[in-house]
C-alpha cells in the first residue's frame, strides 16, 4: 500500500473542481524539464480520461528528447502562440500550475495565470509556494512533482483507469528529476510507484533510451568540449564552474537541452561539492547550481542571484554580460561561507 502524503481536505477540495468545471488549462514552468513536461502530459491524459476540454501550455520550447511522449504534438508553447495561449488563460476554468511554486517562475504565462479568474490548483514539490492558488498542493519531501500527480490520480480513485502511456509520463518525471535514481531517491515508495507503473504495461528501459539515448552528435560533442577546455575548478572551494557563450552555443548548434546534465559532471569529481554553469542566451545569463550533500545551492543561488530552487539543484538569473556574471559569481564564491577549506 502506498503512504498517504497528500492531505484528504486537498483531494476533496480538488475533486470538487474537477468535478465541476470542464476547461482546464495545465500550466509549467519556464524551461520545461522531464519532470515539468512528464507531470504536466500524464495530468493531461487523466483529465482527457475524465472527459475534459484540457490545454497544456509552457512558456517556450522543450528539449527534443521529451517529444516521443504521447501529447507532446498538442502542447502549446506561449512564446510562439502568445494569442491563443492568452485566450487559453482567459477562457479557462480550472488551472493546474505544475512543477513551479510562484509566478515568475511560469514567465510571461505566470502573470496572466495570477491575474485569471479561474480556480488554480498548485501540485509542486519546491521549498517555499506563493500564495496564488486556491488550492497548494507543496511537497518538498517528494523528489519529483510527477510523483505527486501519480499520487493525486490514485487518491481520486482512478488507479484502475491508469494508463500506459500515463505511466510512461510520471516514470519520466521521476526519472529525470532523480538523475535516474541516483539522488533523491531513496525514499522506499518510489519503487512501490515504479512496480506499479510496470504493472500498467510500461517499458522503463524503452522510456530511459528515448530521453537518454537519442542525443544530436554536436550535444556529445559539446559535452566533449566542455570537460576538456572548458570547466574550471576552485580546489579549495570544493567547486567547479563551466561558462558556456553565445558563440561556443552556435558552434556545436545548441539546441535546448543539450546542456541539459552538464553541469552534474563535475560533481563526479572527488573533492568537488558545488558545480556552476553559466550560459549565454539570447537576453539574459542562465545560471545552474548543483550540489553534493548538505551545501544548500539554493541558498547560493538565492543570496547571489536572487533565484531559489531545491537544495542540490537550483538556478537563477542575471542581466548583464557573460564576464559580470562569472565576475559575481567569483566574487562570491571566495567569500561565501561554508565552502572553503580553513588556511
Ligand atoms: P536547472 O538548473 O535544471 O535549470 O534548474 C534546476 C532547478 O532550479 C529547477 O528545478 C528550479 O527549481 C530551479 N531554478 C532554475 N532556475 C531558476 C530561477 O531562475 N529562479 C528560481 N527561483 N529557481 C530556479
Ligand atoms: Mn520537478
Amino acid at each position: 500500500m502506498l503512504n498517504k502524503i497528500i492531505s484528504e481536505h486537498h483531494i476533496q477540495q480538488a475533486k470538487k473542481l474537477i468535478e465541476k468545471y470542464d476547461k482546464i488549462v495545465i500550466v509549467t514552468h519556464v524551461s520545461p524539464d522531464g519532470d515539468a513536461i512528464g507531470s504536466s502530459l500524464a495530468m493531461y491524459h487523466f483529465l482527457l480520461e475524465l472527459g475534459k476540454s484540457v490545454n497544456v501550455l509552457v512558456p517556450n520550447n522543450f528539449p527534443g528528447f521529451l517529444k516521443w511522449m504521447s501529447g507532446a504534438k498538442d502542447i502549446v508553447v506561449g512564446e510562439w502562440k502568445p494569442a491563443l495561449a492568452d485566450e487559453l488563460i482567459q477562457s479557462a476554468e480550472l488551472i493546474f500550475c505544475l512543477d513551479f511554486n510562484i509566478p515568475k517562475r511560469s514567465g510571461d504565462l505566470g502573470a496572466r495565470v495570477e491575474k485569471s479568474s479561474a480556480k488554480k490548483i498548485m501540485i509542486d514539490h519546491h521549498p517555499e509556494p506563493g500564495d496564488f492558488c486556491d488550492i497548494t498542493i507543496s511537497h518538498p519531501e517528494i523528489s519529483s512533482t510527477s510523483e505527486l500527480i501519480f499520487r493525486f490520480i490514485c487518491r481520486m480513485g482512478m488507479f484502475d483507469d491508469f494508463t500506459r502511456t500515463c505511466a510512461e509520463c510520471i516514470y519520466t518525471g521521476m526519472m529525470t528529476d532523480t538523475g535516474s535514481f541516483t539522488y533523491n531517491s531513496n525514499d522506499p515508495h518510489i519503487y512501490y510507484i515504479i512496480s506499479e507503473l510496470l504493472e500498467k504495461g510500461m517499458d522503463k528501459d524503452v522510456v530511459y533510451d528515448r530521453v537518454y539515448n537519442h542525443c544530436s552528435e554536436g550535444k556529445l560533442r559539446l559535452q566533449g568540449y566542455v570537460l576538456y577546455e572548458k570547466m574550471k575548478i576552485y580546489e579549495r572551494y570544493h567547486a567547479a564552474l563551466i561558462v558556456l557563450s553565445h558563440e561556443e552555443q552556435q558552434r556545436f548548434q545548441w539546441k535546448r537541452g543539450d546542456t541539459e546534465g552538464l553541469v552534474n559532471m563535475p560533481l563526479s569529481i572527488d573533492g568537488i561539492y558545488f558545480s556552476v554553469f553559466i550560459r549565454e542566451e539570447e537576453n539574459m545569463i542562465k545560471l545552474s547550481f548543483r550540489s553534493k550533500g548538505a551545501f544548500p545551492s539554493n541558498q547560493f543561488a538565492s543570496d547571489v542571484f536572487q533565484g531559489g530552487g531545491h537544495l542540490n539543484a537550483s538556478g537563477g538569473e542575471f542581466y548583464g554580460t557573460l564576464d559580470e556574471a562569472v565576475a559575481k559569481f567569483e566574487t562570491a564564491l571566495l567569500n561565501y561561507k561554508g565552502l572553503a577549506d580553513e588556511k
